[in-house]
């Protein structure tokens, strides 16, 4: 009798360990020709562990057969259009990656003394320049290694200032728009959140802002273009306002897609900002990392700034970089040696393969994309706020719920037609946000493909709901469990009487 054979390959992928068999391997190693070291000599007795059942015995082509498989599940900004909105999840070009991975830079050690690592201290010379231009804030520091930990930085740095100037301050401002890891940076720091609710449009209302400033306020945190995509029009005066109270700006520069090549947070009169170099510069984000989140900041600041810093010096006639540890002012290192490097280098590649045209050309490009996307989708789905949207717009899913459709199912029937899910649920001001950002990396013909996928979706949400509802139906994997997210209003954060933490987001 013949037995049906099952369907081996892209169905159901086991574990590596269901496909172990006792004495399999991968490889051929020579005898061993010396005594062997007993484990305990090697390791902590204390680290080991004979709880773990071993590995898994299987031969090379099981194990790339059983990743190739895998990795054919998973999306990729290589893959197809990842419009992640806030997150800008843009193309990375391949030569960043490969100028990353020269022997000079991969596999330069960090304690390489200086005088034989002037390439790399040049490198990161240059990309503070680079960047204090972009910013229009004279220095720069690389090390923190994401996007919150230049929150936190920046924060200690202002913190650091203002003590100096004879008080520290103890509050916060931060609009409801901002991104979580906002208030998250501001409590972790120590300082009291207090929210301001931003006006009709999403942003700052000027009137709330006067009235919240006071000689407590150390810092105002916002985010230029808001969480909402909009440009903040009236940023100078909210500066003007924040330092005539003694306090300083700090600006969430994650969505520096936004502005970069065109105009200069510097200009505008904040005092630090932090940049995603893993959004706005090349590298590859998701999942965790690595990244870079570098902060810029005014002549004031500089003194704060985190130590190692890059510093040119002139001996017997001839210019060297060294690091300069003594910095007796400084709040001290924020992560080991110089940051992540390997982000930085992709970083510098990415700007000096642009040009200062090509930058600003990515950045025109990045808001015409959205608003091409806002413009064919504004009567289909209800746009969350009025105005003029740049490099993102949100949409939401009011005249979807008609039909019992909502914004999750929206997300997730999106997969089916070979998208990857925008961001969905934040700005938590939005109630239903979808959120859009198709970046500077989409040709017409993949934003035209996107939009008729969202248009099909309207009609099918209208005529067949459930099919809508239950999606995605070409994944391996069927929905997941999420209806709780789904049937929640979207929660407004609210922070706690002293410290804060924000509500989860589906941003990164
Ligand atoms: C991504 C993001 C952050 C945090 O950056 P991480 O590198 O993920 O820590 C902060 N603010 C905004 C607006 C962001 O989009």
């Amino acid at each position: 009798m013949i037995k049906k054979a099952s369907v081996h390959v892209n169905q159901n992928e086991g574990l590596i360990f269901e496909r172990s068999r006792p004495g399999r391997v991968g490889y051929k190693l020579p005898a061993l020709d010396v005594e062997a070291a007993p484990i305990d000599s090697l390791i902590d007795p204390k680290l080991l562990r004979d709880d773990i059942a071993g590995l898994p015995e299987v031969s090379e082509i099981d194990v790339v057969r059983h990743f190739t498989r895998l990795s054919t599940w998973n999306y990729a900004v290589d893959y197809g259009m990842y419009p992640l909105g806030s997150c800008t999840m843009k193309y990375n070009p391949k030569l960043n990656e490969r100028v990353a991975r020269m022997e000079g830079f991969a596999a330069s050690h960090p304690y390489t003394p200086d005088e034989l690592a002037q390439g790399n201290l040049e490198l990161l010379k240059e990309l503070e320049d680079a960047l204090a231009e972009i910013t229009g804030l004279p220095t720069v520091s690389l090390q923190p290694a994401a996007g919150a930990q230049g929150e936190m930085t920046g924060l200690m740095v202002i913190r650091k200032c203002l003590e100096a100037r004879g008080n520290a301050r103890k509050l916060a401002l931060i609009p409801d728009s901002a991104h979580g890891t906002n208030p998250a940076s501001a409590a972790v720091c120590g300082y009291q959140v207090k929210t301001i609710k931003s006006n009709l449009n999403g942003a700052i209302d000027l009137e709330n802002l006067r009235r919240a400033v006071n000689e407590d306020v150390a810092v105002l945190m916002l985010t230029n273009p808001s969480t909402l995509g909009m440009f903040e029009e009236n940023i100078e005066e909210v500066c003007r306002i924040v330092h005539e109270a003694g306090g300083l700006v700090y600006m969430d520069g994650a969505n520096m897609n936004a502005l970069v090549g065109v105009t200069r947070p510097g200009d505008m009169g904040v005092d630090v900002i932090h940049l995603n170099l893993h959004k706005t510069f090349s590298t590859p984000h998701g999942g965790g990392g690595p990244g870079a989140g570098p902060i810029a900041v005014t002549k004031e600041l500089e003194p704060f700034l985190p130590f190692p810093r890059v510093v040119a010096e002139t001996d017997k006639g001839r210019r060297g970089l060294r690091l300069d540890y003594d910095r007796p002012q400084s709040i001290g290192r924020v992560r080991a040696f110089c940051g992540n490097y390997s982000v930085l280098v992709r970083a510098l590649c990415y700007i000096l393969t642009l040009g200062p045209d090509g930058l600003r050309e990515a950045t025109e490009t990045a808001v015409l994309n959205a608003n091409y996307i806002a413009h064919h989708l504004k009567d289909i789905y209800d746009v969350a706020f009025e105005g003029q949207p740049m490099h993102e717009v949100i949409l939401n899913d009011k005249r979807q719920q008609k039909f019992g459709v909502h914004t999750l199912d929206i997300a997730k029937r999106l997969i089916d037609y070979g998208f990857h899910p925008m961001t969905i649920y934040f700005p938590l001001v939005a109630p239903g946000a979808m959120m859009i950002e198709p970046t500077e990396s989409e040709g017409r013909e993949e934003l035209d493909l996107f939009i008729d996928a969202m248009k099909s979706i309207a009609i099918e949400a209208e005529q067949n709901p459930e099919l809508v509802k239950s999606a995605p139906h070409n994944t391996r994997i069927g929905r997941l469990d999420e209806a709780a997210a789904a049937r929640k209003p979207a929660l407004r954060w609210k922070p706690a009487k002293t410290s804060s933490t924000s509500g989860a987001s589906n941003s990164e």
